[in-house]
């Protein structure tokens, strides 16, 4: 039997970038701490728009291409190791945002069968076994039809590995505080003026923002807020970083977290709010 560390957090994705963005510190972290990180990004992005005009000319296949060595990149900044795409290479298509005529291409994730890529999935969770799973809330955090895919094959793929042998003990949506999103957004209106972005997005354009009272778990990731920016800047095609701001295509400022937060959905909490991912799990499973 393969030997593994005695921590393993798996984290599900839609698009390269959405992990260094919404996970960066956490996974920085804990790989750090010798956990075994294991990231399953869905899609490669090809309907994502680009943000330097130089690379503008990528598109589809090609433009997932790029984007698989901007994850590769993203992830030697983490110091993650194990990245995967789900049913390996190619196997879904990005689906574009919702209501565009992507969202019927029989190849995109938002065409997929939940319960078949869910047991792609489930390969996974045999192989990892992890104690801690992190992916979006059932909207996907703001409604993009990757996200909310990603979410309903992970949730099913966490349920069919029951039966199959593993149970996750923990299973954690992506959340940010109101309040943390409020002050974040408060400060970048007085930073505007200093920054090379012109206008500030909203906190209605944070996905996943809820009241404080729903997070259970905050992981501060001060001391990995430089490889999660490094593992942001990786992603050129999709995101510009001035910290401690960010842009995406739409060129709206937003605030780039570097405390990280969460909703535990299944499992029983430890202290509250956690502070860890893998509090309680009081004895690790073995491997
Ligand atoms: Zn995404």
């Amino acid at each position: 039997m393969t030997e593994l560390p005695d921590r393993r957090l798996l984290l599900v994705h839609a698009h390269p970038d959405d992990e260094s963005i919404n996970n960066g510190a956490t996974m920085a972290r804990y790989a750090a701490e010798g956990v075994r990180v294991t990231l399953v990004t869905c899609t490669l992005g090809e309907h994502g728009e680009v943000i330097p005009p130089e690379l503008r000319h990528l598109t589809g296949t090609e433009l997932g291409e790029h984007r698989l060595g901007e994850l590769t990149a993203a992830m030697r900044e983490l110091g993650v190791e194990d990245f995967r795409l789900l049913g390996g290479r190619g196997r879904y298509e990005d689906s574009g945002m919702m209501g565009i005529a992507d969202n019927d291409d029989p190849a995109s994730l938002w065409q997929a069968d939940v319960d078949r890529a869910a047991r792609e999935l489930v390969e996974v969770i045999l192989e990892v076994r992890p104690q801690v799973l992190v992916t979006y809330d059932p909207d996907g955090g703001y409604g993009h039809p990757d996200h909310i895919q990603a979410h309903r094959i992970a949730m099913r793929a966490a349920e069919l590995a029951v039966d199959a042998g593993w149970e996750i003990p923990k299973v954690y949506w992506n959340r940010v505080p109101r309040t943390a999103a409020d002050e974040a957004f408060a400060r970048l209106q007085a930073d505007l003026p200093g920054l090379p972005f012109g206008k500030a997005a909203t906190v209605a354009d944070v996905p996943g923002v809820v009241a404080d009272d729903r997070i259970t778990t905050v992981i501060d990731g001060t001391a990995h807020a430089a490889a999660k920016a490094a593992a942001m800047r990786a992603h050129a095609t999709q995101i510009e970083v001035a910290e401690p701001y960010f842009v995406l295509s739409n060129e709206l400022a937003q605030p780039l977290f570097t405390t990280e937060y969460y909703e535990l959905v299944r499992g029983e909490p430890g202290s509250r709010p956690e502070s860890d991912l893998f509090a309680g799990l009081t004895s690790p499973e073995a491997s």
